[in-house]
């Protein structure tokens, strides 16, 4: 890390649009924010030159034990989940820990170079062995200098259908992660997904803990795990300490139905997480035209007043190939997938991977305002449309108030006939 006690980083635009502003950190927080700062003795001075500061990037949904193992230990020929969770299957008892370690490392990595430095992840504990529990437990505390780990309980088999995952569970959570997970659609049966919904948040309620269950992946419009995850949220007292994650079944479901639903899932103050880049990929495959999308009602969620984050979910794992832990690409996924064009839209698909994720993971510190932790990125863009339509380069990313990465702003050359042998084209105006 580049350590300065001191930095000044000049003339900055904001998410919100506030323009020429310096921002002073000291101690790895923000002490000062205003235009024309004057420049501290010993004080390191970062010319931002309008440019974007965020505060980094936020995934909620992630699945760091499954991270880059893609092809192993061999490819998903049909693309669907159930052939992803088969597969997951297949590779699970030939995971070793330092492999585990090994690649989510790399990921964490990738993370931080593109200004992601915080994720929540689901960690698999249907292995008896709960080998990639201790894995991530121990990844946890590797990256805590550098980026915020926390860790969802996740039975991938069902809590019910498989004979050992509650205990598991329950171990999982005592050697401490973070949240409780869960996933009801793929209990044996709806009544089945009903109970584990109720235990797994009365768990949660227990230990005082966050739930985040993975509710209603399917193309089905009569999965109802969403309603019960919110009315137990309501019974225990949990409001704002929840997460539904995907909701896909929400894309198909009735419309007089999801009328009653969203201002349940608003009482209860329960977050929505869409993963748009895995949805749009995993929904639909029994289709044929029309060809349903599967993501959840993103703008009818906001619109209720719901807390709705985007989230990465996969990255070359079984169940999909591609991604590079870069949140503005799921912004711009979810942007096209949600229809979500208007100005006001695309600023709040930026908001879906920063602040709304932040509020998801329940951050303390967060945010661009004095005495919040300097933890922000600095983006080769104007603006958070920009951003997202540039996929903009991440020039700097501090973390306390250290550097922590630098990418080289984004410069091409060309050389065409009838025209200046060289223009220099840059993507700054
Ligand atoms: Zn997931």
């Amino acid at each position: 890390m580049e350590r300065s006690d001191r930095l000044l980083l000049r003339n900055l635009t904001f998410p919100d649009g506030r323009s020429g502003q310096d921002v002073l950190v000291d101690q790895g927080r923000i002490q000062a924010i205003a235009p024309a700062l004057p420049v501290p003795d010993g004080a390191t001075l970062i010319e931002g030159d309008g440019q974007l500061l965020s505060p980094p990037f936020v995934d909620t949904h992630f699945h760091m034990d499954a991270t880059l193992s893609y092809g192993l230990p061999r490819v998903n020929q049909s693309g669907t989940l159930l052939e992803g969770i088969a597969l997951w299957g297949e590779l699970k008892p030939h995971l070793t820990q330092e492999a585990l370690v090994e690649r989510a490392l790399q990921y964490c990595d990738w993370a931080v170079a593109k200004g992601l430095l915080a994720i929540r992840t689901h960690v698999d504990v249907c292995d008896d062995r709960l080998l990639a529990v201790e894995a991530l437990l121990h990844v946890r505390q590797r990256v805590a200098p550098y980026l915020d780990l926390q860790l969802v309980a996740f039975p991938q088999d069902g809590v019910l259908r498989s004979a050992t995952a509650l205990p598991n569970l329950k171990r999982a959570l005592d050697m401490g992660v973070d949240v409780v997970g869960g996933i009801p659609h793929f209990e044996r049966t709806m009544s089945d997904g009903a109970e584990s919904v109720r235990l797994l948040c009365e768990l949660a309620a227990e230990r005082d803990l966050r739930v985040d269950m993975h509710c209603d992946e399917s193309d089905d419009p009569l999965s109802r795990h969403i309603e019960t995850l919110a009315f137990h949220t309501q019974r225990l007292g949990l409001h704002g300490r929840v997460t539904g994650s995907h909701l896909t079944s929400m894309h198909s479901m009735d419309n007089y139905y999801v009328s009653k639903l969203l201002p349940l899932i608003k009482e209860a103050q329960v977050h929505v997480v869409a993963n748009p880049l895995i949805n749009i990929t995993l929904q639909g495959r029994h289709d044929t035209y029309p060809k349903r999308r599967g993501m959840t009602r993103v703008p009818e969620l906001m619109a209720a007043g719901v807390n709705v984050a985007f989230g990465h979910d996969c990255v070359m794992d079984p169940w999909y190939s591609l991604g590079s832990a870069d949140m503005l690409e799921v912004a711009q996924m979810g942007l096209h997938v949600a229809q979500m064009t208007s100005q006001a839209q695309m600023r709040a698909c930026f908001d879906a991977v920063t602040v709304n994720a932040a509020r998801v993971m329940g951050l303390d510190d967060y945010g661009l305002a004095v005495g919040q932790r300097a933890d922000f990125v600095l983006l080769q863009a104007r603006d958070p449309v920009e951003a997202i339509r540039l996929r903009a380069n991440r020039l700097l990313v501090v973390r306390r108030g250290a550097v922590i990465a630098r990418t080289p702003a984004a410069t091409a050359t060309l050389s065409l006939p009838d025209r200046p042998p060289t223009v220099d084209w840059t993507l700054r105006r």
